[in-house]
């Protein structure tokens, strides 16, 4: 069977065929992944999908895997969740939460992406794989390369938390700390893939990675039983995740997989790094770059890669951006723990903390369906929110000693 996709030029609609390549030579413009949907139409079905695995391969006629390719991680496929008393709080009747604070293999989507970015390293007979990373895609590129047998070079910012170093350590990967933030990361990185033969996945294999951000998308689709929602909240670091969902439900609908219904994207940042929510609210043609100042590591590009796309993405919506403090991203991570039972990292603490705000400010109608995307785990940014609690004085193992604990307890509590 040929081939039903290949790289396209955004802007002036080159063909590039399939290699490792993100931008058009011709106007330097970005290039993405596209499908010859005709040819996919009697594939990519309600019944096939349904038969397929329970991960993200389920949608692999959507996806750019070489022929044959075999796929075998059961990354995806994470919880929709409706989020019943989170929904009260807020005050909003149809709110559910996606989970990819639950992805496997490192708890975050950027196993999605990986996956993907793999698959095209692997077609492209590429040896070493590497990311300049915020922390969650060193993770899930290390554990991933480790398990397809590719070695793994990963570059980030020196002052990562140490939950994301560990974490990718642990996997044998090379990890080069730079004395700077990740946008000086990532302009490094452009600069050693142009000199080595390395597959760096969201550099010279960014338009195969990014396809893999699309399943987050068919996946909430099916989970809703094969319908679109109205509202959906994304956090932006590059800005690539919310273009893909977006693209992922126009997919569906060309197929007719889903019902056409016009989704209100809604872009979610951190106030100490909001270049793409800035530039929506303001109305700007282009977004200007930031230098971040966050707690929200993973979201903290300041001049994000696909940032035009995600800007221009939300507006033709209809939908909108906002960002929040670090206190209240801190707030967000309590509220979405408190109300759920889900313990999310700082990015999900922005995209609660939007949702909130964007529900009070009258952006997103509380009756409607509402979707946020939780996109990483809590136990990676645990300094983040260790400091909001303090330990009680470890007491004696007996009973007498536990009720006159309870007893001061209960004395404080009704004393508040
Ligand atoms: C990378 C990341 C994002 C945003 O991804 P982009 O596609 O770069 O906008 C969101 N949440 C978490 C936890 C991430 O690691
Ligand atoms: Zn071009």
């Amino acid at each position: 069977m040929a081939e039903h996709f290949q790289l396209k030029c955004r802007e002036c609609g080159k063909l590039w065929g399939n290699q490792a390549r993100s931008f058009c030579e011709e106007c330097l413009s970005p290039l993405e992944v596209v499908y010859d949907l005709e040819a996919i139409r009697p594939v990519f079905t309600r019944k096939n999908i349904e038969a397929g695995p329970n991960n993200l391969w389920r949608y692999s006629a959507l996806l750019p895997l070489p022929d044959g390719y075999q796929a075998t991680l059961p990354t995806g496929f994470t919880p929709l969740v409706q989020a019943r008393r989170l929904g009260k709080k807020l005050g909003a009747s149809q709110l559910y939460v996606k989970n990819d604070a639950v992805c496997f293999p490192t708890l975050s989507f950027k196993d999605r992406v990986v996956a993907t970015a793999l698959a095209a390293a692997r077609r492209f007979g590429f040896q070493v794989v590497s990311c300049s990373s915020t922390g969650n895609l060193a993770n899930a590129v290390a554990a991933q390369a480790a398990r397809e047998g590719f070695d793994a070079w990963i570059f980030i910012p020196a002052d990562l938390e140490p939950a994301k170093i560990t974490g990718t350590q642990v996997f044998g990967a090379k990890l080069v700390r730079i004395a700077g933030n990740y946008d000086q990361v990532n302009r490094l990185c452009s600069q050693i893939a142009e000199k080595f033969n390395w597959g760096f996945v969201n550099v010279n294999l960014r338009p195969y990675y990014a396809e893999g951000s699309k399943t987050v998308g068919y996946e909430i689709a099916e989970q809703l039983g094969w319908r679109l929602p109205d509202n959906i909240v994304v956090p932006m670091a590059g800005g690539s995740l919310i273009t893909k969902i977006r693209k992922a439900f126009n997919e569906l609908i060309a197929l007719g997989l889903v019902e056409e219904k016009k989704v209100k994207f809604f872009g979610a940042q951190a106030t100490g790094c909001s270049p793409i929510s800035d530039a929506v609210k303001r109305n700007l043609d282009r977004f200007e770059p930031q230098k971040p100042a966050t707690i929200a590591r993973s979201l903290a590009i300041g001049n994000p890669a696909d940032g035009f796309y995600a800007s221009r993405a939300i507006r033709d919506s209809g939908g909108w951006a906002e960002d929040v403090s670090d206190a209240d991203i801190v707030k967000g991570i309590q509220l979405l723990a408190e109300h759920e039972g889900i313990f999310t990292e700082t990015a999900g603490g922005v995209t609660t903390g939007v949702t909130q705000k964007l529900i009070q400010q009258g952006y997103i109608n509380p009756s409607e369906i509402t979707v946020a995307c939780i996109t990483g785990n809590g136990l990676k940014t645990i300094d983040a929110i260790s400091q909001e609690y303090t330990l009680t004085p470890a007491i004696e193992p007996r009973l007498s000693v536990f009720e006159s604990f309870i007893n001061d307890r209960m004395v404080a509590v009704a004393g508040n």
